[in-house]
């Protein structure tokens, strides 16, 4: 009987060489907010951002997607350790924003209103300077189960 010979490495390694491949992470975190301008009136607040605008704040289940785009390793198969991806999303975004007060407890909204698309805007920055620079990163959140935001746009 004719036994088949694993493939030689160098084609098995032809086969994945440049192929860009994305690795996703999903995470959650709880965290409350308010949506306001402070230069404006709590009515102009209420018209423009609605119950989001109380002043009292209110909390949000928010799920976010941290996708990472580049070529397999042809050593590991990897385009990026998942550990790796999902102890830094930990460190740098979840440690800072779960059960948080984001306007009050986080820094990068004391001056930015904390909506949806700026909160994806804060996990981008807070990630990137940390991730190979050939590897690609988009965010995409979701504050409601049928609302979602994504940065950089071309996903
Ligand atoms: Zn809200």
């Amino acid at each position: 009987m004719h036994l088949a010979q694993p493939l030689p490495l160098p084609i098995v390694e032809a086969l994945v060489m440049s192929k860009k491949v994305a690795v996703i992470r999903k995470e959650h975190f709880n965290a409350a907010h308010r949506l306001a301008r402070a230069d404006w009136s709590n009515e102009q607040n209420e018209q423009t951002f609605g119950r989001c605008s109380y002043p009292n704040f209110h909390g949000h289940n928010y799920e976010v997607e941290i996708k990472v785009v580049g070529e397999i390793d042809t050593k590991t198969g990897f385009v990026m350790d998942l550990k790796v991806l999902s102890d830094l999303v930990s460190e740098k975004v979840l440690d800072r924003f779960d059960h948080k007060n984001l306007n009050v407890d986080v820094e990068e909204f004391k001056n930015l209103n904390p909506t949806a698309e700026n909160i994806c805007v804060v996990i981008y920055e807070l990630l990137r300077p940390h991730l190979d620079q050939k590897l690609d990163l988009f965010i995409r959140l979701s504050e409601t189960p049928r609302n979602f935001v994504e940065y950089p746009v071309g996903y």
